[in-house]
C-alpha cells in the first residue's frame, strides 16, 4: 500500500483490517473490528470498499468524522488510488432548503413565516430570511452547511421540510429542481455514500426508502449504533409538532387548526409534570384520544381539497405522520419504553424499542449483503445487543502505540467513595495537586455539568493556568483554544469523552472524575436492565461503562510521540469486584496507585 495521509507507511494493523474488510465484502456477512486510534481505520475500510466496485454506504456517528471522510480521506483516495472514485455526502431532508417553501414565501405567504416571530424581532428575522433566499438562488447544493452564516433554527424551519412533511418530488411543483432530490440523485450515482448513523437508522425505520440501494454498509463509531438506532426506530412527540401542523392546516381550515393547536397545548400540559419520568402504557390515553381526534379532523380537511395544492399535500403528509406517531404512542408494545424529557416548558415524549437487536436482525443484517462495524472501543456485548448473526466475524487490531511506555494509569485509591459528601473536596485537592505537577496541560472529564462547574469554581482561583470550561465556547473552538494555549486546562462533560483529538504536550494529563455509570433512573437503560434481569449489571451496565471509560481514556495518546497520565479519581477502579473488566477494556498502560509516582512522571514531562 502507498504512503498514507499523515506521512506514515501502511502499518500492519491497517493491512490486517483492510484484508478482513475485503474478505467480508467478497464473501458477504458481518465483520466487527476493534480498531485502535492511530491505525488509520478509515482507509482500511474505504480502500477495499472502493476496490470491490460495490456501492457502499459509510455511516458515522459524529459530524467530525463525516467531515474527515468527505473533505480529507475520500478526496485523497480519489487523487491517489489510480482509479476513479465517486463519493457523495447525503443528509436528512431538513438540511436542504425547500424550494417549494421558498416559492411560497416569495409569493407573499407571510403567514408561513411570521406566525412565530416576536414583533420586535421582525426586522432582523426578515433581513436574515432575505439573505437565505438570496443565497438559495446562487447555491448549487441548498445545503444549510454551505451557507456563510448560521441561520437561527426557527428561520431555517420556515424554509425547509422534514421527511415527515415532504410529499416527494412527483407530487411537488418544485420536485424537478429540488435540492434534496438532487442530493439523493448524486448519492445514487456515487460509489461511496457518506451519511450519519441517524439517517441510516431512519432509513431502516421508514422501510428502506431514504438511501440509494447499496451492497455494503460500514458503521464507523459503531459503539454508538445501539443508542442511535433506538432513537431513530422510536418516536418523539411534543407540542411543537402540533403547532407546526396547525400552521400548515390554518390557511385551509381555521377551526381545525385551532383544535390541533389546543390538542398540542393539552398534550404539553399533561407531559410537563412528567419530565424525567417513565410513562406506563395507557397513562396518557385520554390526552392521546383528544390529539388523535383533532389530527383526524385536520386530515379530513386536508384530503378534501385540490391535489395540486402543494401546501395541502404537505399538510396531509405531516398530519398522517403525526397521526401514526400518536397512535403508536397510545398503544406501546411490550418491546417499547416511553418517557418524558426536555427543558422546563418544553416537554418531549420519547418512545424507543428496548431491544434494537431483533429489529436490526430483521431489517438490516439479512438485507444488506456485507456489513462492517468498527470503532476504537467495541463493547463486549455489542454483537448481542445489535442482533448480529452468530457467524459474524470479529477482529481486534493491535494498537500502533506503546502504551506501557507512553502512558501511566493512576487510580486515586485513597479518595473517599464518590457517593459520599467528603468526596468532592478531597477530589478537588487531588486534582489540584495533579494539575500543578503537569504544569496545567490537563483535560478533566466529568460525569456531570454540576461536578464540572464545581471543580472549575474551586480550582480556577488556585492554579496559575487558564481553566477553560465547556460552558464557554462551541466544541471545535474550545478544543482549538485548549490546543493552542499549551498550559491551559479544559474541564468538560460527556460531550468531550469522545471525538476530541489533541495530540502533543497540550494534553499531558487526562483526568476522569468518576466511573461513567448510567444513572439508575435513566428510562431506556432501566428498561434494558429489567429485561436482562439478574444479569443486568454485567450484561448492560458494565460493558457500557467500560466502553465509555476507554473512550475517555483514549483522548490521551493520539500519536507515537505522545506521553502522559490518565488519572481516574474514583477509588472503585482500584477496589470494586468488577474493576478488571474496566481495566482490561483500557489500553495496556503502566498502572499505579501512588500519587508520588505520578507527580514524578508528570514533572519529568514538564522539564523534558
Ligand atoms: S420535493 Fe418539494 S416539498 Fe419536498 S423538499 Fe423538495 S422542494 Fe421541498
Amino acid at each position: 500500500m502507498a504512503a498514507l495521509p499523515g506521512g506514515g507507511e501502511a502499518r500492519s494493523g491497517q493491512l490486517e483490517m483492510a484484508e478482513a474488510v475485503a474478505d467480508v465484502i467478497e464473501t458477504g456477512g458481518q465483520l466487527v473490528v476493534q480498531a485502535p486510534t492511530g491505525i488509520g481505520k478509515s482507509l482500511a475500510y474505504l480502500v477495499p470498499a472502493i476496490v470491490s466496485g460495490r456501492t457502499t454506504v459509510v455511516a458515522t456517528a459524529t459530524k467530525a468524522l463525516q467531515d474527515q471522510l468527505a473533505t480529507h480521506d475520500l478526496p485523497f483516495l480519489a487523487a491517489h488510488l489510480g482509479r476513479p472514485v465517486s463519493f457523495a455526502v447525503l443528509k436528512g431532508r431538513a438540511n436542504y432548503l425547500c424550494l417549494q417553501k421558498a416559492v411560497e414565501i416569495g409569493q407573499g405567504d407571510e403567514q408561513l413565516v411570521l406566525d412565530d416571530v416576536r414583533t420586535d424581532d421582525l426586522g432582523a428575522f426578515g433581513k436574515d430570511l432575505v439573505r437565505v433566499l438570496e443565497w438559495a438562488k446562487e447555491s448549487q447544493t441548498g445545503d444549510r452547511a454551505d451557507m456563510a452564516f448560521e441561520p437561527r433554527a426557527r428561520l431555517w424551519a420556515q424554509v425547509s421540510v422534514t421527511a415527515r412533511e415532504c410529499p416527494g418530488a412527483v407530487r411537488c411543483p418544485q420536485g424537478e429542481d429540488c435540492f434534496a432530490e438532487a442530493a439523493h440523485e448524486r448519492a445514487a450515482a456515487a460509489d461511496v455514500i457518506v451519511v450519519n448513523t441517524h439517517l441510516y437508522a431512519t432509513h431502516l425505520a421508514t422501510g428502506g426508502y431514504l438511501l440509494p440501494e447499496h451492497e455494503v454498509v460500514i458503521f464507523d463509531e459503531a459503539h454508538a449504533l445501539e443508542d442511535v438506532a433506538a432513537s431513530a426506530l422510536g418516536l418523539e412527540l411534543n407540542g411543537g409538532r402540533f403547532t407546526a401542523l396547525a400552521r400548515a392546516i390554518r390557511p385551509l381550515a381555521e377551526e381545525e387548526a385551532d383544535t390541533i393547536d389546543a390538542a398540542g397545548t393539552r398534550l404539553a400540559a399533561a407531559l410537563e409534570p412528567l419530565r424525567g419520568v417513565r410513562i406506563e402504557p395507557g397513562s396518557l390515553a385520554r390526552v392521546f384520544a383528544v390529539a388523535d381526534e383533532a389530527i383526524r379532523r385536520g386530515l379530513e380537511t386536508a384530503r378534501a381539497g385540490n391535489d395540486d395544492d402543494a401546501r395541502r399535500t404537505r399538510a396531509l403528509k405531516a398530519a398522517s405522520s403525526l397521526a401514526e406517531d400518536v397512535a403508536a404512542a397510545a398503544a406501546p408494545t411490550d418491546d417499547d419504553v416511553a418517557w418524558v424529557e426536555g427543558a422546563p416548558g418544553a416537554p418531549v415524549l420519547r418512545m424507543a424499542p428496548v431491544d434494537v437487536g431483533s429489529l436490526l436482525a430483521e431489517r438490516l443484517w439479512g438485507s444488506v449483503p456485507a456489513a462492517v462495524l468498527t470503532s476504537a472501543t467495541i463493547p463486549s456485548n455489542l454483537p448481542a445487543r445489535l442482533g448480529l448473526p452468530s457467524d459474524a466475524k470479529e477482529l481486534a487490531v493491535n494498537s500502533p502505540f506503546d502504551h506501557e511506555r507512553q502512558a501511566l494509569l493512576y487510580c486515586a485509591a485513597d479518595l473517599p467513595d464518590p457517593r459520599r459528601p467528603e468526596y468532592e473536596p478531597a477530589m478537588h485537592a487531588e486534582l489540584e495537586a495533579l494539575i500543578r505537577a503537569a504544569g496545567g496541560r490537563t483535560l478533566a472529564l466529568f460525569t456531570s455539568w454540576r461536578a464540572m462547574r464545581a471543580a472549575a469554581e474551586a480550582l480556577a482561583p488556585l492554579v496559575p493556568w487558564r481553566v477553560l470550561t465547556q460552558d464557554e465556547l462551541p466544541k471545535p473552538a474550545l478544543t482549538a483554544a485548549f490546543s493552542s494555549d499549551e498550559s491551559s486546562c479544559l474541564f468538560a462533560t460527556m460531550g468531550f469523552w469522545q471525538g476530541v483529538d489533541v495530540p502533543g504536550a497540550a494534553l499531558s494529563l487526562l483526568v476522569i472524575d468518576k466511573l461513567p455509570f448510567s444513572r439508575p433512573d435513566e428510562p431506556l437503560m432501566q428498561a434494558r436492565r429489567e429485561r436482562a434481569g439478574a444479569a443486568a449489571f454485567r450484561t448492560i451496565d458494565l460493558p457500557r461503562t467500560a466502553m465509555l471509560l476507554a473512550q475517555g481514556a483514549g483522548r490521551l495518546i493520539r500519536s507515537t510521540t505522545d506521553t502522559g497520565v490518565v488519572a481516574v479519581l474514583d477509588p472503585r477502579l482500584a477496589s470494586a469486584g468488577y474493576r478488571w473488566e474496566l481495566v482490561r477494556a483500557l489500553p495496556p498502560m503502566h498502572r499505579t496507585k501512588e500519587r508520588a509516582e505520578v507527580v514524578r512522571f508528570l514533572e519529568a514531562l514538564v522539564t523534558a
